[in-house]
């Protein structure tokens, strides 16, 4: 294992990493929206004790890692951003070996919840509220997947988020853990990415990460929202609507 580290597009931690010399060397921050090759080779020089990541992301350095282009020994994998099927996290703890832990996360918020044994996420409600509920923002009862999710963080005395509406579908659990913790559990059964996967003039497949695409569409000033549809092996369309008043 190497000096240990993290792999991930969120930019809190980048922003985290820079405010001290001892974040410098101990966390990276890698973007999905370099080339696979390079990202490879700058993962291996890294060597991550611990490895963080969009699961769609983590998925492609496991296909990465099963052929042989990538050796990365990871203790800790640690899935978050995004839910995964089942086959897609064995495929993921086959690959890249070490625990494999879900933690669920957002910018305004992000160590919500991490993971037990029995399968559950454990939100921190010492220092965050989340709320489940329905398309009116009435409370969802626990044992049901919400509408969406609400966020009052705790913790950030210097920018107030009361009620943030996450977007995500959450499931309370309705009975007490077996693993005996107090905080509430909850299943994230929303927010999923695909992978693309593009055939190349060589014939090769091109696998590209649809945050790789959304974060520049999101970086693009002038643009409300944006669909991408494959439209073929080889070809994507991307639609994007522009603000009133912005070409
Ligand atoms: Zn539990």
């Amino acid at each position: 294992m190497g000096t240990g580290g993290h792999f991930a597009g969120l930019g809190w931690m980048e922003a985290e990493r820079r405010r001290s010399r001892w974040r410098w060397r101990a966390y990276r921050v890698f973007s999905v929206q370099q080339p696979l090759p390079e990202l490879a080779a700058a993962l291996d020089a890294f060597d991550p004790g611990i490895l963080t990541g969009y699961p769609s992301a983590l998925e492609l350095l496991a296909d990465e890692q099963a052929a042989g282009r990538l050796h990365l020994r990871p203790v800790i994998v640690e899935l978050g951003g995004e839910s995964m099927a089942p086959e897609a996290r064995a495929r993921v703890a086959a690959a890249l070996g070490g625990a494999l832990h879900d933690t669920y996360g957002a910018s305004e918020f992000n160590p919500l919840a991490f993971d037990c044994d029995h399968g559950w996420l454990h939100v921190n409600s010492d220092w965050a509220i989340l709320e489940p509920v329905d398309a009116d923002f009435r409370p969802t009862p626990a044992g049901r997947p919400s509408h969406t999710v609400l966020l009052t963080n705790l913790a950030n005395r210097v920018q107030p988020i009361i009620r943030y509406d996450l977007g995500d579908s959450v499931l309370a659990k309705p009975d007490p853990c077996p693993c005996s913790s107090p905080l509430p559990a909850i299943r994230v059964t929303g927010r999923r990415d695909d992978v693309l996967r593009l055939v190349a003039a060589d014939g090769n497949t091109v696998s590209v990460l649809p945050l790789a695409i959304g974060s520049v569409v999101d970086e693009t000033p002038g643009v409300h929202r944006s669909q991408l549809i494959q439209t073929g092996p080889a070809s994507i369309r991307l639609r994007l609507e522009l603000r009133a008043g912005e070409y």
